[in-house]
């Protein structure tokens, strides 16, 4: 095994991420931000299994209130917070008093103030953090990155993510603000794998927050990360890592044993090999689920989804069930057939072409009918 890279040191909260400090432990409450008994259950769950670091999502000025009873419940416990933002970049201001870090995509910044320069809203995230001596991550998506880094690197989107990382990077440092990690992922993990090579090899002394998007559920969700992060930790990359999986809510401890099971054995040289063919046929790719998840029949469609679709497994497909609407419709754009889920219905797309919405009952037979007429047009992989 190679040497960790030699990353700089970013404290957050009670934990050291970077430099010579173990491998961090991340996870994400699923439960909405507003069900404050559901979410403080949640983060009990979580932190009991180990995690050193859990996520929140926050959208909204009522969020960030319900965030402020979750953190005086949490107190005592010690859970060093994190709170994932969306496009109200500005939310950092009510946020950053209540938890150790926050992370922003650089891919959403365009959405508000379009006016706006996107290095004045750094400045404004960077300058937040900074007076409230919290902790950042720029957190970048293959599904979200920046439209204008996506128009120049055209199908080169891992090229994209990086550039966007790279550029956010830079514009911290430019500002002297250096409390910062970086995460690049995507549903894909070769991408993943292909993503952090390459930002790390420019970048060595920025710590890397490493996680397959959208892995799925387990086991398939499980081997698709391992395989990412056997990799990558034992290239020296990775100062972080986030197992996501699709799980029922009470079973949100499941993201923090596997991924301490996966550091444990990446220490006690414990590789999985994985055949040639690894990674074809069907892929069902499925968010982790997090407070913007409006209906919770969410899991159990992922669920009913791939026992439904077991029969096209030889087949080059992928299959994406995401949880909201707001992040829904691009975490889909690269997927052959997409759903994501609103409060009453699912959304349903073949290709980028929009299908129709459709009740929970009802579209899982729809879904079939688009499979169907795929599996007929291509021919199955050769199986080794
Ligand atoms: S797709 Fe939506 S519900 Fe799923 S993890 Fe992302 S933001 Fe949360």
């Amino acid at each position: 095994m190679k040497q960790r890279n030699p990353t700089r040191t970013v404290p957050v909260g009670n934990i050291k991420i970077g430099g010579e400090s173990p491998i961090a432990v991340q996870s994400m409450a699923a439960t909405r931000t507003q069900d404050i008994e559901a979410t403080v259950r949640q983060l009990n769950l979580i932190h009991d299994a180990g995690a050193d670091l859990i996520r929140i999502a926050v959208d909204s000025k009522a969020d960030v209130e319900a965030l402020a009873i979750i953190r005086n419940y949490t107190e005592d416990l010690s859970i060093n917070l994190s709170v994932d933002l969306q496009e109200n970049y500005r939310l950092i201001s009510d946020v950053a008093p209540l938890v150790e870090k926050v992370r922003y995509n650089p891919g959403h910044l365009h959405h508000h103030e379009k006016e706006k320069d996107i290095a004045e809203k750094v400045k404004f995230i960077a300058n937040t953090a900074f007076e409230n001596n919290i902790a950042l991550r720029i957190g970048v998506n293959c599904g979200s990155v920046d439209p204008i880094l996506k128009q120049k690197f055209g199908k080169d989107d891992v090229g994209a993510m990086v550039e966007s990382a790279l550029q956010h990077a830079q514009l911290l440092d430019d500002l002297g603000f250096d409390k910062y990690v970086v995460s690049l992922k995507d549903s894909d993990w070769q991408k993943v794998l292909e993503g952090n090579r390459r930002f790390a090899s420019i970048r060595p002394d920025i710590p890397l927050h490493l996680g397959v998007t959208e892995a799925g559920m387990p086991p398939e969700g499980i081997i698709k990360t391992r395989v990412a992060f056997e990799q990558l930790i034992s290239e020296g990359i990775g100062d972080t890592i986030r197992v996501s999986l699709t799980l029922p809510f009470d079973k949100k401890g499941q993201e923090v044993t596997v991924a301490r099971e996966i550091l444990n054995d990446i220490d006690n040289g414990r590789f999985r090999s994985v055949p040639s063919n690894f990674g074809q046929g069907l892929n069902i790719i499925s968010c982790p689920s997090c407070s913007r998840v409006e209906n919770e029949k969410f899991i159990e469609l992922a669920q009913q989804v791939k026992v439904m679709s077991e029969y096209a497994k030889d087949h080059n497909l992928t299959i994406a069930v995401m949880g909201c609407r707001v992040n829904g419709p691009g975490e889909t754009d690269d997927a052959d057939i997409g759903m994501w889920c609103g409060p009453l219905g699912v959304n349903l797309k073949r290709g980028e072409e929009l299908i129709g919405h459709f009740g929970y009952d009802d579209v899982l037979g729809e879904t079939k009918k688009i499979l169907d007429e795929m599996i007929n047009e291509i021919e199955p992989v050769k199986q080794i």
